[in-house]
C-alpha cells in the first residue's frame, strides 16, 4: 500500500465492512492484493441478516480451505464456533421451522401435522448451522482482515468515485479530514441502495415477481419458547434452535435466538397488512401485529425490546446494472429478496468466490471486463430465480399445503447441492438452487409461476403432483415421504439410499458421512 499524506493508492477499495465487505478484503489480501475497506459507520453495529443454511456454511469453509483461512472455517459450524470462539455472540440453528397461522385465532394443528413443516438441516448441534450475532461477528471479521494488512478506515464519508483510466479514484472524509484512494479496482460491499448503484450505475429498479413488502424488526430479550406455547414432542429437532417462521396470510415473523439473551425478530409484511398495523408506527404495530395472531403474541408476552424498531418501507431491492469498468457489487449489494429461505448470505458467498476468481486469474482489459459481465449475468440470474420462488411462497400464505410443497423444492435443491459439493462433484448442483440445471431450474420457474397464479382444484392437484416429480430424482431427504407428516430430521439412511441420485455408491457416501460427522 502507498500512502501520501491523505492519499493512497491500492489494487483494490471495497466500500462497506459488513461480513460480506471483510470476507471479500481478507481474501484478496491473502492473495498478495493491497487493499483498503471504507466504512462509513464504526463496529460493532447492528445489522440484520443473521440465519446461516448449510450451503452457507459449505461456501465458508470452501473459501478458508481455499484460501487457508482457518480462523473463519471455525465459524462454520456450531461445534467449531463455540470451541474456537466462545465470546463471539451467535445462535443454535439446527433447521427451518415453519408454523402456520390465521388471523384473529390461536394456532392449532391436526394429526397429520398439516400446519407446520420441520426441516432439519444437521443431525447434531455440533455440525449444526448457527445465527450470525452481527455486533460481534461482523466485528470479528474486520479485525481478522486489519489482522491480515488490509487497510481499514471507519467513519468514512464518501464523497464521490471518479472513474479513471487505471481504476477509479474515491474521494471522501473521515473525521473532518479529507482523503483521497486510487484503486485498481473498486468492490462494492454496502448492502442494498448502496454507493455505487447510485453513483455510477442506474439506481434501483422494481422486483419483477415480488409483491412490495416492508419490514418491522429489532432484537429482544426474554423471548418466550415456542414449544412452551405448542410442545412439539418427538419433533426431529427442538423447534426453538431454528429459524422459526409465523406464517400468516400477507406476511410472516422469524424468531432468531441467540446464545447471549438476544433474540431477533421482525416481520415481513405486504403493503396491505403493513398499512393495516401502521408499521412505520413501529413498536404500537408490532403489538397490533402480534393481536392477530394470539399464540405468537402469548410467545412474546414477557418479551422487551432491546433497542427501537426498525421499519424498512421496502425490503426487496434489485438493480440493472451490476458491474462496470473497474468495479462491481456483491450481490447483496445487487439485490436483496427476502429473509424467508435465509438466501442472502449463500448468494453473496458465491459471488465472493465468483468474483475473487475473476480478480485473480484475469488482468484489466477485454478478457477481465467478459469475466466480469459473465460474474454480473450469474448473479441476476440467481437472483431471479430466488425472487420467483418467494414470490410464489409470498402468493401461498394463506395456504399452507401448497406452502409446504413448494418450500420443499428450495429444501430439495439445497440438500442435493449440499451433498454433490461435498462429493467433490459440484457440476451436478449448477447454480443457486440448481436454477442452471437443464432440468430442475425450468421446473423450478415453471411451478412458482404457476403456483403466484393460484390455481385451484384440479389444477391445483396437478401443480402439487408436478412439484413432487421435479423434486424425486433430487430428493436426498426423505421429502417426498408422507409417512413424515412434514417433520424431517437429516437421516444417514436417506442419504446413503440414495446414493445413486448423487451418482455415489453407497460406501462414498457413507465415507462423506463420516468425514462431515454427518453419520
Ligand atoms: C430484514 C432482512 C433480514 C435478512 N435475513 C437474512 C437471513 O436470515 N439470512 C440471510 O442469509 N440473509 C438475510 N438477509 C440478507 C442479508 O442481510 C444480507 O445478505 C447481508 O447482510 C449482506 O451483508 P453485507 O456485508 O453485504 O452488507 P451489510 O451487512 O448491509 O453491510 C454493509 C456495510 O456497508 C456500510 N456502508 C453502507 N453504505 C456505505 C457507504 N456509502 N460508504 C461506506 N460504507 C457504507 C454499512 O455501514 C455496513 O457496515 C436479510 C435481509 C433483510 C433486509
Amino acid at each position: 500500500m502507498t500512502r501520501a499524506g491523505d492519499a493512497l493508492a491500492v489494487d483494490v477499495a471495497i466500500i462497506g465492512s459488513g461480513f460480506a465487505g471483510s470476507l471479500t478484503a481478507l481474501v484478496l489480501r491473502r492473495l498478495g492484493r493491497r487493499v483498503v475497506l471504507l466504512e462509513r459507520g464504526r463496529h460493532p453495529r447492528f445489522a440484520i441478516g443473521e440465519s446461516t443454511t448449510p450451503l452457507t456454511n459449505l461456501l465458508i469453509e470452501e473459501l478458508a480451505d481455499r484460501y487457508d483461512l482457518p480462523e473463519i472455517r471455525s465459524f462454520s459450524k456450531w461445534g467449531t464456533w463455540q470451541r474456537a470462539h466462545a465470546d463471539v455472540a451467535c445462535g443454535l440453528k439446527r433447521g427451518f421451522t415453519f408454523v402456520f397461522h390465521r388471523d384473529g385465532k390461536p394456532f392449532a394443528d391436526d394429526p397429520s401435522r398439516s400446519q407446520q413443516l420441520m426441516v432439519a438441516a444437521s443431525p447434531n448441534d455440533d455440525v449444526a448451522d448457527t445465527h450470525w450475532y452481527r455486533p460481534d461477528f461482523d466485528l470479528t471479521l474486520v479485525e481478522a482482515a486489519r489482522g491480515a494488512g488490509v487497510l481499514y478506515l471507519d467513519n468514512a464519508h464518501i464523497a464521490d468515485a471518479t472513474p479513471t483510466a487505471a481504476g477509479m479514484t474515491i474521494d471522501g472524509a473521515r473525521d473532518s479530514r479529507a482523503f483521497q484512494v486510487r484503486a485498481g479496482f473498486v468492490i462494492d460491499a454496502s448492502g442494498p441502495r448502496g454507493f455505487l448503484v447510485n453513483r455510477l450505475g442506474k439506481g434501483g429498479v422494481a422486483p419483477r415477481w415480488l409483491p412490495p413488502t416492508q419490514g418491522l424488526y429489532t432484537h429482544f430479550e426474554h423471548v418466550g419458547l415456542w414449544s412452551g406455547v405448542h410442545p412439539a414432542d418427538g419433533a426431529p429437532y427442538p423447534p426453538d434452535d431454528a429459524a422459526l417462521h409465523h406464517v400468516f396470510p400477507g406476511g410472516w415473523i422469524w424468531v432468531l435466538r441467540f446464545n447471549n439473551g438476544i433474540t431477533s425478530a421482525g416481520a415481513a409484511l405486504t403493503d396491505a397488512l403493513a398499512a393495516d398495523i401502521g408499521a412505520a408506527d413501529g413498536a404500537p404495530a408490532w403489538a397490533r401485529l402480534l393481536d392477530r395472531l394470539p399464540s405468537v403474541r402469548e410467545q412474546f408476552r414477557e418479551s422487551r425490546a432491546t433497542r427501537p424498531f426498525i421499519h424498512a418501507p421496502r425490503i426487496a431491492f434489485r438493480c440493472s446494472d451490476v458491474v462496470g469498468r473497474n468495479w462491481a457489487l456483491l450481490p447483496s449489494a445487487a439485490g436483496v429478496i427476502d429473509p424467508l429461505l435465509s438466501t442472502g448470505f449463500p448468494l453473496t458467498l458465491l459471488g465472493i468466490g465468483r468474483l475473487v476468481d475473476v480478480l485473480a486469474t484475469t488482468a484489466p482489459g477485454p478478457d477481465r471486463q467478459a469475466a466480469l459481465d459473465q460474474y454480473a449475468r450469474a448473479t441476476q440470474t440467481e437472483l431471479d430465480v430466488t425472487e420467483q420462488l418467494v414470490a410464489a411462497l409470498y402468493a401461498c400464505m394463506d395456504d399452507p399445503e401448497m406452502f409446504r410443497h413448494l418450500s420443499l423444492l428450495y429444501f430439495a435443491a439445497a440438500s442435493y447441492s449440499e451433498t454433490v459439493r461435498r462429493l467433490n462433484r459440484p457440476h451436478m448442483a449448477p447454480g443457486f438452487l440448481l436454477n442452471a440445471h437443464p432440468v430442475f431450474g425450468i421446473e423450478l420457474r415453471a411451478c412458482a409461476a404457476s403456483a403466484a397464479a393460484r390455481p385451484t382444484g384440479a389444477a391445483r392437484t396437478a401443480l402439487i403432483d408436478r412439484i413432487d416429480r421435479a423434486i424425486e430424482p433430487f430428493d436426498t431427504a426423505g421429502l417426498l415421504d408422507r409417512t413424515r407428516r412434514g417433520w424431517y430430521p437429516v437421516l444417514a439412511s436417506d442419504l446413503v439410499g440414495s446414493a445413486g441420485k448423487l451418482d455415489a455408491t453407497p460406501e462414498d457416501v457413507r465415507h462423506l458421512l463420516a468425514r462431515c460427522g454427518l453419520g
